[in-house]
């Protein structure tokens, strides 16, 4: 119990799983530390399996084209490395992708993202800082079907001091999207960072009533025993967790397995 909430878990996830645990030792032998663990794992496993959802891979293979990704999130949280990541991720895969600057608000976030581009040799549709940014994310839906691009991703501005303003923009920005390409954006991704614990699960509420997300990728996994929070989203928002950052490279971005998650969280391997 005392794992569970520091791993971020919060107290009424551990509580319920704790309830459930206690159920499924009934009849069992429970002083085997062995059983116990096994049966946490599958607990753990069950809560996640609420969440499940196929990958983002999965999602653009059986997609249209372009398959249009707008990822959203609060500042820092590691919103433009993730696009970065998934744009090398696609580029090796044999894929095109097309980078859409649409956080206009800071002039240095239209700067990094095209350093990450450069990078990772894509291309970018950004317009002056101060810019609308659904006139950016209308311009690069325009680019996307002119190129033959893939795969569209939408960077978006996650300052927090103006919240009503930020999701109104979001909203916009998905409205305007629609009205280009019937049916897009195909996917809403939630860029959460695992360190902010219980922040990120207030996070995840307020954009999802906003815009509606529908995928998750939860960075800076790396070096944190605290990734529980993803449990707690899961179990709450039922929210599938699409992506994991592992680090700050390029390639450090992986397909969530709940399985490996579980275990790492438990700091136990599974036999
Ligand atoms: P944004 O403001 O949301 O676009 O965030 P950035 O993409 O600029 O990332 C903010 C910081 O988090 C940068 O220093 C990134 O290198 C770092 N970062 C992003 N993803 C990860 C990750 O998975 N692990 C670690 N350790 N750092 C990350």
């Amino acid at each position: 119990e005392a794992a569970l909430i520091s791993s971020d878990l919060g107290v009424s996830v551990t509580e319920r799983v704790m309830k459930r645990l206690k159920q499924s030792l009934l009849g069992t032998d429970g002083s085997q530390a062995v059983l116990v663990q096994k049966a946490l794992q599958q607990t753990l496993l069950d809560v996640l399996s609420k969440a499940s959802g196929p990958t983002l891979e999965q999602l653009i293979a059986n997609g249209p084209k372009p398959f249009v990704i707008l990822a959203v999130g609060v500042n820092g949280v590691g919103k433009t490395t993730t696009i970065a990541k998934i744009a090398q991720r696609l580029v090796q895969g044999g894929r095109v992708p097309l980078l859409v600057a649409a956080d206009t608000f800071r002039a240095a976030a239209i700067d990094q993202l095209q350093v990450w581009a450069d990078r990772v040799g894509v291309a970018v549709i950004r317009h002056r800082h101060g810019s609308d940014p659904a006139a950016v994310a209308y311009d690069g839906l325009t680019a996307a079907k002119a190129r033959h691009v893939d795969v569209v991703l939408i960077d978006t501005a996650g300052r927090l001091h103006t919240k009503s303003n930020l999701m109104e923009e979001l909203r916009k920005i998905n409205r305007v999207i629609g009205q280009e390409l019937p049916g897009a954006p195909h996917e809403v991704l939630l860029v959460l960072d695992a360190t902010l614990g219980q922040n990120a699960l207030a996070q995840a509420r307020q954009f999802h009533q906003a815009v509606g997300v529908t995928g998750l990728a939860v960075t800076k996994l790396d070096g944190t025993a605290r990734g529980g929070i993803v449990v707690a989203i899961a179990d709450e928002l039922k929210l599938p967790v699409r992506l994991i950052g592992v680090g700050e490279a390029v390639d450090d971005l992986q397909d969530f397995q709940p399985r490996a998650f579980v275990d790492a969280l438990l700091g136990m391997p599974y036999e």
